[in-house]
C-alpha cells in the first residue's frame, strides 16, 4: 500500500542532503569540539560553521546561537533563564493560551514557584490581539512569549507588533518559532525579539537538536551546569551530527521561501475546498489567510476526530488530531478550546500538515478516503441520524409553507 504523509507538523522526513551532510560526523569526524589537538579542531570548525551558517540563515550574529536538544529545551532555557536572570526586578510572566506544552508547562511550573502568569486570550481564529497584550504589561512585567505559528492550528501571529510593544515597555520577548522556520520570512535584524527557539525536525533536519537565538545583551541564567560549551549556557559536549545536520536544514529550509511556501498554501487551500465541498459540517480552525501554508485543521461533526484518524492510518494516510502530544488523551486540545469550540466539536478536530513532498494527487486521495470513512462513521451516529431529521423535516416544513403561501 503506498503510504501518505500528511502529519508534517509532528514532524518532517529528513532532507537527503542533510543526511549527507551529517554522515562523516557520525564516522570519521568523531573528536570532542573542546579538544586542543588536530581532531578536536576539526569538530571546532564543524560547530563554528554551523553556528554561523544558523545565524546567517536567521540575520542573527553566530555569538546570539546556543545549541539545545530541541524545541522544548530552548523554550524552557529562555522562559526558566530569563524567569531566573530577572527575578529581582519582578515575577510576572505574559504567555498566550494556545502555546505548545513545552511553554505553557514551563509558565505553569514557574507559577507554582511564585510567579505571577497572565495568559492572552485569542479570537475564534486562534490570534493574539496586540491591544490586550499592552493592557497585560505591569511594572513587574520580565517576559513575554508568544509562538510565531501555531501547531495545531497554523495561525500566525503579529510578531512584529506583539514585540515592539514589549521593546516600548522594556519587556524581554520570546516567540517560539518552531513551526515557522522555513515556511514564514523571519529576519532577526528586523523583528525586535529577544530570544526566539527553533526545531531541526520540524524542517527537515534530525531530531533532537534545536537552538535558541539570544540576542546580545540579554540577560539569561542557566539551567544545567558542567562544562563551558555554548558559552557557558548549555553545558555538555555538543551533538555534533546533530548540529551540522541543523545547520544544513535551516540553510536550505531559509532558501526561496516566498515560491515554496505559495504553492504549498495553493495546495492546501485546494485541501480546505474540496473538504468543504465534498463533506457537510465541516469546519476549518484557525485563521484562514495568516495561517501556516501547510496547515489544515477542520472539525467534523458527528465523529470523533480519533476514530477517523484510525481509519486513516488503515488506508494509509498519516494525519493528526490536535497536537501529537494530545493525541491518546481524551482531553480535548487547549487550542481549540481558547479559540472558543465547544468540547464535541474540538474532539472531532482533525489536523492534515502538508510538506514539500505532497501532490496533488495525494491530497484528493485523502479526500476521497475522509469522505467515505466520514459517512460510515455518520452512518453509526444515532445524533447524525437526529440532526439529519431534523434538516428533512424543517425541508417538509420549508415545502408546506411554501405551499401554503402559494394558496
Ligand atoms: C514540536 C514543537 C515544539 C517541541 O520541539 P521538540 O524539538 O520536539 O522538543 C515546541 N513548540 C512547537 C510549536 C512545536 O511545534
Amino acid at each position: 500500500m503506498k503510504r501518505i504523509y500528511l502529519d508534517h507538523g509532528a514532524t518532517t522526513p529528513l532532507h537527503p542532503e542533510v543526511l549527507e551532510a551529517m554522515l562523516p560526523y557520525f564516522g570519521q569526524v568523531f573528536g570532542n569540539p573542546s579538544s586542543v589537538h588536530s581532531f578536536g579542531r576539526e569538530a571546532r570548525r564543524a560547530l563554528d560553521e554551523s553556528r554561523e551558517k544558523t545565524a546567517l540563515a536567521l540575520g542573527a550574529a553566530p555569538e546570539e546561537i546556543i545549541f539545545t536538544s530541541g524545541g522544548t529545551e530552548a523554550n524552557n532555557l529562555a522562559i526558566q533563564g530569563v524567569a531566573e536572570a530577572l527575578s529581582a526586578r519582578g515575577r510576572h510572566l505574559i504567555t498566550s493560551a494556545v502555546e505548545h506544552h513545552a511553554v505553557l508547562d514551563t509558565v505553569k511550573a514557574l507559577g507554582k514557584r511564585g510567579y505571577a502568569v497572565t495568559l492572552l486570550p485569542v479570537d475564534g481564529c486562534g490570534m493574539v490581539n496586540p491591544g490586550d497584550l499592552k493592557q497585560a504589561i505591569r511594572d513587574d512585567t520580565v517576559l513575554v512569549s508568544v509562538m510565531t505559528a501555531n501547531n495545531e492550528i497554523g495561525t500566525v501571529q503579529p510578531i512584529e507588533d506583539l514585540a515592539r510593544i514589549c521593546r516600548e515597555r522594556g519587556v524581554y520577548f520570546h516567540t517560539d518559532a518552531v513551526q515557522a522556520i522555513g515556511n514564514i520570512p523571519l529576519n532577526l535584524k528586523e523583528w525586535p525579539v529577544d530570544l526566539l527557539s527553533l526545531s531541526a525536525h520540524k524542517f527537515y533536519g534530525p531530531k533532537g537538536v534545536g537552538a535558541l537565538f539570544v540576542r546580545r545583551g540579554t540577560k539569561l541564567a542557566k539551567l544545567a551546569f558542567g562544562g563551558g560549551q555554548e558559552r557557558k549556557m548549555r553545558p555538555g559536549t555538543e551533538n555534533l551530527p546533530g548540529i551540522v545536520g541543523l545547520a544544513k536544514a535551516i540553510e536550505l529550509a531559509v532558501t526561496d521561501i516566498p515560491a515554496r511556501s505559495t504553492s504549498m498554501a495553493a495546495l492546501r487551500d485546494h485541501l480546505i475546498a474540496s473538504l468543504m465541498e465534498q463533506i457537510e459540517k465541516v469546519r476549518l480552525n484557525g485563521h484562514p489567510v495568516q495561517r501556516l501554508p501547510g496547515n489544515v485543521n477542520v472539525s467534523v461533526s458527528y465523529v470523533e476526530g480519533e476514530s477517523l484518524l484510525l481509519d486513516l492510518d488503515l488506508k494509509g494516510i498519516a494525519a493528526s488530531s490536535g497536537s501529537a502530544c494530545t493525541s491518546g488523551s481524551l482531553e480535548a486540545s487547549h487550542v481549540l478550546m481558547a479559540c472558543g469550540l465547544d468540547h464535541q466539536t474540538a474532539h472531532g478536530s482533525l489536523r492534515l500538515t502538508l510538506g514539500h513532498g505532497n501532490t496533488l494527487e495525494e491530497v484528493d486521495y485523502t479526500v476521497a478516503t475522509l469522505k467515505e470513512s466520514v459517512a460510515r462513521l455518520r452512518g453509526m451516529s444515532s445524533l447524525y441520524k437526529s440532526y439529519r431529521r431534523e434538516v428533512d423535516k424543517s425541508r417538509h416544513a420549508g415545502e408546506e409553507t411554501i405551499c401554503i403561501t402559494k394558496k
